[in-house]
């Protein structure tokens, strides 16, 4: 049997991403996943009307990738998305928030242990986290590593809209976790909401009721872009974005 297994390896080759040695793929970072770009053609106001999360604000002719849940409803107003594939580079979206110090993020090197909370979320950016320790991800390749434990976790991804229900167990969870520690928001629904702001149930941004240092833009981001967040909040990003 193991000779099957070498055999079918030989002739497969390596399956794992070459990401982040090289750019991503447009499978690995499809086009559901590209943010809205306003061109010189979009009609802001009806942008915004039609915007189900306020992510267009026409005043300041801005698009809020925090609240974006890239639904393509304001392609009608006029804004562009890419269908192509080209660079994926502008594709890359996981950005630091003005807590992260990088004196914190250098510490980890390459044993870098996370744990994930859902205050709320509809399951689909949990599966794309949890994608990130399958054989084609391979987050162990670069010393990453989910733990269920807070007292083991450097950083905590948070995903979801946080409901009442939760809160305590959020800031309990990230009080648990020694210090240094990081905390990421993945999906618009633990950055800002998402389509539930303003729901009955939903509190506030995770940002709100513990401190975040990396967001992760998308509804749901992919693995990938995903993987950039921890990747930047462990300080393995360099600033001009060159992977290494
Ligand atoms: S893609 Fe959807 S959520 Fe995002 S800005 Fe456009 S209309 Fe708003
Ligand atoms: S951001 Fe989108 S995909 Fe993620 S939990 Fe919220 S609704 Fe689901």
């Amino acid at each position: 049997m193991p000779k099957i297994w070498i055999l079918r390896g030989l002739k497969k080759g390596i399956l794992t991403t070459a990401y982040p040695k090289s750019q991503p793929t447009s499978e690995e970072v499809p086009t559901r996943s590209l943010p809205p770009r306003p061109t010189d053609a979009a009609d802001w106001p009806a942008g915004e009307r039609g915007c189900p999360t306020g992510a267009i604000d026409s005043g300041d002719k801005k698009v809020d990738l925090g609240r974006c849940v890239y639904c393509r409803f304001c392609s009608s107003a006029g804004f562009a998305f890419e269908d192509g594939f080209g660079s994926r580079a502008g594709a890359m979206q996981a950005s630091l928030t003005g807590n992260c110090a990088t004196g914190t993020r250098h510490i980890f090197g390459r044993s870098f242990h996370v744990m994930m909370i859902d205050v709320g979320s509809c399951n689909a950016c949990n599966l794309e986290v949890l994608n990130l320790s399958n054989p084609y991800y391979d987050l162990s390749r670069m010393g990453i590593a989910f733990t269920n434990s807070p007292k083991h976790a450097d950083a905590l991804i948070v995903v979801g809209a946080l409901n009442q229900a939760m809160v305590d167990v959020l800031r309990r969870t990230y009080e648990s976790m020694p210090e240094p520690k990081l905390v990421l928001s993945v999906g618009a629904c633990a950055i800002s909401g998402g389509i539930f702001r303003g729901a009955e149930g939903f509190v506030s941004p995770a940002g709100d009721a513990i401190p975040v240092d990396v967001v992760v833009p998308g509804c749901p981001p992919s693995p990938v872009q995903i993987l950039e967040g921890l990747l930047l909040a462990a300080g393995r990003l360099k600033e001009e974005g060159v992977r290494r």
